[in-house]
């Protein structure tokens, strides 16, 4: 089976965004890279070049961390309102609605996603979070706490917390949703008076450095969000270790997330992770058939399986094991497979050859080990990084593909028999702890099994909910922290403590 298509005309601004030669931010200048180098970004859907961006490196992270430490400590940004800083927050929500079609074309030709899904999730979710940040500008409080003192009787004290902002920050985010993670970490940070290095993704760069001219257009000052392109050993590793850096946060693979802690750990900066998933789904048997096919469907087939919470392990009770298996086999097979940009699209190619040549991988290791494709199983002939969405079955817990991230449209269902410990055991039998899913008509089962999962997340009769108000991260080594709602401030913020005598 190939890839037909038929893609929408680009806008007049991504065809000349593409064209140009991106370059870095930093304090407010674009600039070349101090080496002068750069490297392609590909499109997905064809393996062809779309544009060429600024290789950063050492070199480059050292200049941005500086601008953001200038910014950070003198300038305008300091000495703006909390409620001059929100409105600022507000208006970059603004400009993205603005902006929403060409932003949603830039992400789906890069990232290789559905247009429709570009515009009617991954953008509007962006403008929403910075419009939801925007509003905790102004509500960053301290407590003011009577104290008793026993070895100083008779003394007053006036005592009371102020929250401030972390400092410079360095953030890495993936090639899954380029703008919405910058989002996620941008939004909080600078609610919270940070200032910020960002660095992209390299297969994703993008819809970020569109991000950066609005954020300019936004009118913060020079130097609060520089961002940076360039590879992960390079860029990413030189700002994780940057001495100038006081936190980090990150959003990737738990392999990688491992080695940002290892080098924040020499100058102990803050950490914050997000990092991978292994989510189980899980069918009871008195679920919503209906609902439950389309759901689990969803949860794997959503982004291209390319999500850190994708329910990639589904659990059904056995009386509906083959009825549900066959429902979500069906899904798969209906699955319009092509290029992001024809609108006609349900599931767009891999990122990058890269990540379609490790799905690929996983797809044989399973069969190799005595796994079966109930639908799909392989890649898709002709150009680009398209895999066929798949169901396994007779999988073992021991299996690469029950017990490493896959991040591609490939789910394992495995039959259960009993609601029981045995369940939660099987279902919590991973490394991971992002998210998981319950489907039952039984709100007694279904918030028992909630409390019992061990994940950040637990979605009940419904997958992939997220909005800016809902915190969201990982139990176990799927991460530290939360991201969104008032728990991202925490992420961004840290405690004084002020003691006067009276
Ligand atoms: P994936 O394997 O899905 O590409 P990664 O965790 O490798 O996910 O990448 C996520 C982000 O982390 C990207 O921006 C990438 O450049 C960056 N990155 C990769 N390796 C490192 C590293 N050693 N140090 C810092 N950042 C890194």
């Amino acid at each position: 089976m190939g890839v037909a298509a038929a893609e929408i005309r680009l806008d007049q601004r991504v065809t000349s965004f593409v064209k140009e030669r991106r370059k870095l931010l930093i304090g407010g200048q674009w600039v070349d890279a101090a080496s002068g180098k750069t490297f392609p970004v590909y499109n997905p859907a064809t393996g062809d070049v779309i544009a060429h961006v600024a290789e950063g490196d050492k070199q480059d992270i050292d200049r941005a961390v500086k601008a953001a430490r200038r910014a950070f400590e003198s300038g305008a940004w300091p000495r703006l309102t909390p409620s001059e800083r929100g409105r600022l927050v507000w208006k970059l929500g603004d400009l993205i609605l603005e902006h929403l079609e060409e932003l949603a074309e830039l992400e789906s030709l890069d990232n290789g996603k559905p247009i429709n899904v570009a515009r009617a999730a991954d953008v509007p979710l962006a403008a929403d979070l910075f419009h939801y940040m925007a509003g905790w500008a102004t509500k960053i409080e301290g407590n003011t706490i009577p104290i008793s003192v026993p070895y100083a009787p008779g003394a007053q004290f006036h005592a009371y917390t102020l929250r401030e902002p972390v400092g410079v920050v360095g953030q890495i985010i993936p090639w899954n949703f380029p703008l919405l993670m910058a989002a996620w970490k941008l939004g909080p940070a600078l609610a919270a008076g940070c200032t910020v290095v960002l660095k992209l993704a390299e297969e994703t760069p993008l819809s970020g450095l569109r991000l950066g001219e609005l954020i300019q257009e936004a009118g913060f000052p020079d130097g609060v969000v520089n961002i940076i392109t360039g590879f992960g050993e390079t860029a990413g590793a030189a700002l994780a270790a940057h001495p100038g850096v006081d936190k980090v946060a990150f959003t990737g693979s738990t392999e990688v997330g491992k080695l940002i802690v290892q080098a924040a750990a020499r100058d102990l900066k803050k950490v914050s992770l997000e990092l991978g998933g292994k989510s189980p789904n899980v069918v009871l048997r008195d679920a919503d058939l209906d609902l439950a096919v389309a759901g689990t469907a969803g949860a794997i087939f959503f982004n291209h399986g390319q999500c850190c919470c994708a329910g990639s392990r589904l659990y059904v009770q056995q009386q509906l094991f083959d009825k549900v298996v066959e429902g979500v086999a069906n899904e798969a097979r209906k699955i319009k497979v092509g290029p992001g940009l024809d609108p006609e699209t349900q599931m767009g190619p891999m990122v990058s050859e890269i990540q379609f040549k490790r799905v690929c991988g996983y797809l044989e290791s399973g069969i190799n080990e005595g796994a079966k494709a109930v639908v799909g199983g392989k890649k898709l002939s002709g150009k680009g990084y398209f895999v066929e969405p798949t169901v396994l079955v007779d999988t073992r817990p021991d299996m690469k593909v029950i017990q490493e991230e896959i991040f591609g449209p490939v789910v394992a269902a495995i039959p259960f028999k009993e609601f029981d410990d045995d369940l939660v055991k099987a279902a919590n039998d991973t490394v991971y702890g992002l998210a998981a899913g319950v489907w039952t008509k039984d709100i007694g089962k279904a918030h028992a099994l909630a409390s019992k999962l061990k994940s950040g997340t637990v979605w009940i009769n419904c997958f992939n909910i997220f909005d800016a108000a809902l915190p969201f991260g990982g139990y176990k080594q799927s991460g530290w922290g939360r991201e969104m709602g008032h728990d991202a401030l925490d992420l961004y913020t840290q405690k004084k403590a002020v003691c006067a005598a009276l």
